[in-house]
């Protein structure tokens, strides 16, 4: 049984197709429905690896090594599934593929054209999942009416074509806008965009409506009038203070039912609201603990989405809510600020902008005891940061920002090349690692082999290790004996540097080992002050 749910946007972008997607995948889950999702991007970079994070939001890194639009870190979060390369596709990546083949000759003469070479490509696609879970939801990025996406709805208009009628069942996702000064909900947009989704001959099932307010009997009449449906498939999506509300607020509205009935499937198992109850519970919590995190970009919350998401999953499990700020590491004022926090976190990042501002935030986290979070670059900047100050090796760095440096703490390894990477140079994805007894982050994962997700060049030279030492520098982690993967600081509360990344892994029943103890420990900082 493969059953398929495209989800399209219109009218803008960023109205939240993902959360929607996910939100429906979560109920269909709570009926039993193995579920999961698959994203389209119709732009022309391969993969979002060298998108510029302050424009697109994180890359978010699959345990294969994949570099991915932030859209699948909210799949894996509401859905609790691991996904791959399988789950994330770009009109670079197909067209690459597509033109690697007519290079060798695959297509044996023929004019290679966007139908049907590109279009077959995206179809193959959209069944990548078929025969791991019954449903698979296909979010297309972007707006209907893109030149980019163009290939895209081509393919899903085809593949309805192709699929028997109850396999598939279509939403579209738009904007119900507020004009203030007339007081009214406007769906002309939504008129205009689901007319651009028939011309291309796609006719949705749903219409989701993204809105500041309720929709009345009024406008859903005549949106479901205008798009060729029943009233009660016109579904408002009213912002909500959290985003995992959405899958009750969608509840309400009996979506799961009527993608159910559309699909000819029944519930496999009683459906369950203990998740809605769970999520519910943490917006009680009212004890708050105040966390800085300090990085390039201060500005944009979505460059660091798994980070945020990490620490209020976290503090839910212990129960409290968490004030994450975002300091700017070159902000001048940085080291008066981050006096009011309970914690500090150093996340991860390329480039050397900021990094003395990072390495003076660690200073005083170290020196005041403050519970220290360093994540990728953050660990980088926390061993060079004890280099410098506490071993006396006067300017040490990562060669990544000083070349010439004469103590390189930081740098690319020759033992690196001895290890096979998924990612060219890049060490990407998930990777092995053993603990040491006896430590913090043993204590706190409660587990002597651990398995990570990756996205650097760099690592710790053990050449510093023993200096380092001496210093109360310890590594209680290794990849195959040789790279560091966890350092932490003796006599401090809480001082950890990861040379992974754990935000990638929180899910919102499962909180992330270090990240609570992160926050476990700042709750305690709190209670001193
Ligand atoms: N720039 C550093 C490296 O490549 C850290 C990368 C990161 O924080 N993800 O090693």
């Amino acid at each position: 049984m493969a059953k398929y749910i495209f989800i399209t946007g219109g009218v803008v972008s960023s109205l939240g197709k993902g959360i929607s997607g996910a939100s429906i995948g979560k109920l269909l889950q709570l009926h039993g429905f193995k579920v999961n999702m698959i994203k389209f991007d119709p732009y022309i970079n391969v993969d979002p690896g060298t998108m510029n994070p302050y424009q697109h939001g994180e890359v978010f890194v699959t345990i294969d090594g994949a570099e991915t639009d932030l859209d699948l870190g909210t799949y894996e979060r509401f859905l609790d599934v691991y996904t791959s390369k399988a789950n994330t596709n770009t009109s670079g990546d197909i067209y690459r593929v597509v033109i690697d083949r007519e290079r060798r000759g695959d297509y044996g003469g023929a004019t290679v054209q966007v139908i049907p070479h590109i279009t077959d490509e995206i179809k193959r696609r959209f069944s990548a999942l078929k025969d791991e879970c019954d449903i698979s939801i296909i979010e297309i990025g972007g707006t209907v009416g893109d030149i980019e996406g163009l290939p895209f709805m081509e393919a899903v208009r085809q593949f309805q074509l192709e699929n028997r009628k109850e396999d598939i069942f279509s939403i579209h996702v738009t904007l119900v806008p507020y004009i203030a000064g007339a007081r009214e909900l406007k769906t002309k947009p939504t008129q205009h965009s689901v007319n651009k989704l028939r011309e291309i001959g796609i006719s949705p099932d749903m219409i989701i409506s993204r809105t500041e307010h309720h929709l009345d009997k009024f406008l859903k009449r005549k949106i479901a009038l205008f798009c060729n449906m029943k009233e009660n498939y016109v579904v408002e999506a009213i912002d909500a203070s959290s985003i995992y509300y959405i899958p009750e607020a969608f509840y309400s509205q009996k979506v799961d039912t009527l993608v159910m009935k559309k699909l000819k499937i029944k519930p496999k198992k009683k459906f369950d609201k203990s998740w809605f109850v769970k999520i519910k519970s943490f917006s009680e919590f009212s004890r708050t603990v105040k966390v800085a995190v300090v990085g390039k970009y201060a500005d944009l919350k979505d460059a660091y989405k798994s980070i945020d998401e990490s620490l209020n999953i976290a503090a839910a499990a212990l129960k409290a809510k968490v004030r994450v700020d975002y300091l700017g590491a070159e902000d001048k004022g940085l080291l008066k600020k981050i006096k009011n926090y309970d914690a500090i976190l150093v996340p991860g990042g390329f480039g050397n902008r900021g990094v003395e501002g990072k390495i003076r935030a660690i200073t005083y986290a170290r020196e005041n005891k403050i519970p220290f979070l360093g994540i990728c670059l953050g660990m980088q900047c926390s061993v060079i940061e004890i280099a410098r100050n506490l071993a006396n090796l006067k300017d040490a760095n990562s060669t990544e920002f000083c070349k010439a440096t004469k103590y390189p703490v930081i740098k690319i390894l020759d033992e690196q090349k001895n290890i096979k990477y998924m990612g060219g140079t890049m060490r990407l994805g998930s990777y092995k690692s053993k603990l040491k007894k006896n430590t913090l982050a043993y204590k706190l994962y409660k587990s002597s082999e651990i398995e990570e997700r990756h996205r650097h060049r760099y690592e710790m030279n053990p050449e510093f290790v023993e200096i380092l030492k001496k210093v109360g520098l310890y590594i209680s982690a290794y990849h195959k004996d040789v790279l560091p993967e966890i350092i932490e600081m003796k006599n401090h509360p809480f001082f950890i540097g990861v040379q992974f990344h754990p935000e990638f892994a929180s899910r919102p029943m499962k909180p992330h080992p270090l990240f609570e103890g992160f926050i476990n420990v700042a709750l305690l900082n709190k209670k001193k002050q």
